[in-house]
């Protein structure tokens, strides 16, 4: 059994410890079990530390049957006195987080009776998943009272109760006939089972900020950031406001108001850009040119196949002359349509077709498709005489 120096003590860093066993797992990695450890392993929903032990990268930390194990690359003999050092920064800023996790869901707890059925801190943000729905306005209102606690201090404890008094324990995640149940308390808000290390006191969490909110099953999901996380989330926020301050020259509070009339304003300009080159396209539609096999064309951009028919019914056109309308550029190919009322275009279709690369469906006397050739090509089989 591993003396877990973090249930005591969860701002010891660096510890000295002696090796009980060392043992390869695969080649060239050992799992290396201490006397006692301030590394706290995987759960809860929490990862495990990282950081040294006598110079060598700890990998993972793993728990089975209260023996905690150290993966290194190195081995160590047993017997050996060695010296570990965790990961402070990375360590407290899981307390922030994980202890903010707790403030939250006891609040929902106590508010609403919803429990935490699924927690993950992936170093970025918390998600916690509670079985019930909330609000927006809800929500607020447990983020006010979260940080209000913060302000407050409230002292954090963490302690193994024996069982009569664990019995009578009205806390989060009950355990029913469970040795050894790890209390952790957060004073006036809070009574939860975990085994996971936590901050002493809620001012160390700081700023506590929900961030997301989903539907989950019927409850929610919320995304949270607590401590340091919640400032660089509250920097980069900053920033963003302060771009778009600057590149639509408006004031802070003015900004959304000025984004979404941007956003309006595109949309119109969009549809009018649209209008007028579908109009364009039909002003360079109806002035065809004729090519040296006869066949009256008309390049454009911008129209779809809908309007290359409007224009193609609308021209006049001298007894069996074949027309071909297209639309579109040499890099996104072009939509065509092609007609003869009095007479076959095959045999036009045929010079074409063996020429560029086309694929359209019709009959005798009209078709529609697809050309992949660029307009050098198109107007080089238009004006091939063989
Ligand atoms: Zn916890």
């Amino acid at each position: 059994m591993t003396q877990k120096i973090y249930e005591d003590d969860s701002y010891l860093y660096e510890f000295t410890a002696t090796v009980v066993s060392c043992r390869e797992v695969s080649s060239g990695l050992f799992d290396i079990e201490l006397d006692r450890t301030a590394f706290f392993p995987e759960g809860g929903g929490q990862y495990a530390d990282k950081g040294t032990i006598n110079g060598l990268d700890v990998i993972t930390v793993s728990e089975k049957d209260d023996v905690i194990l150290h993966r290194v690359c190195e081995p160590i003999p047993a017997g050996t006195a060695v010296s570990g050092i965790v990961d402070r920064e990375m360590r407290f800023l899981r307390m922030q987080n994980h202890t903010g996790e707790h403030l939250v869901s006891g609040i929902i707890h106590s508010e609403f009776g919803y429990n935490n059925v699924g927690f993950n801190f992936d170093d970025k943000k918390v998600t916690l998943i509670v079985d019930g729905p909330l609000t927006d306005e809800q929500i607020t209102d447990i983020e006010n009272k979260a940080n209000e606690a913060v302000f407050r201090n409230a002292a954090v404890t963490a302690y193994y109760p024996d069982a009569e008094t664990l019995a009578s324990l009205d806390y989060r995640s009950k355990l029913e006939n469970i040795q050894n149940v790890r209390i952790v308390n957060i004073e006036g808000y809070d009574t939860c089972a975990c085994c996971a290390p936590h901050l002493k006191g809620t001012a160390e969490i700081g700023l506590i900020k929900i961030i997301g909110r989903a539907s989950d099953r019927g409850g929610t999901r919320l995304l949270i950031v607590c401590g340091r996380l919640a400032l660089e989330d509250y920097q980069n926020k900053h920033k963003a406001v302060r771009d778009i301050m600057a590149a639509l020259a408006v004031k802070e509070e003015e900004t959304a108001a000025a984004v979404k009339k941007m956003s309006a304003d595109l949309l119109e300009e969009r549809k009018r850009n649209s209008d007028l080159l579908c109009r364009m396209a039909a002003m360079q539609l109806r002035t065809p040119e004729r090519s040296a096999g006869g066949i009256l064309y008309a390049f454009t951009d911008g129209a779809g196949c809908n309007e290359l028919i409007t224009c193609l019914n609308d021209m006049t056109v001298e007894s069996g002359v074949t027309c071909l309308l297209l639309s579109g550029n040499d890099e996104k190919g072009y939509f065509f349509v092609m007609s003869n009322k009095d007479a076959s275009l095959r045999q036009d279709w045929d010079k074409i077709s063996s020429a560029v690369k086309i694929n359209g469906g019709g009959d005798d006397h009209f078709r529609q498709g697809k050309c992949r050739s660029t307009k050098e090509e198109i107007l080089s089989a238009l004006n091939k005489t063989d």
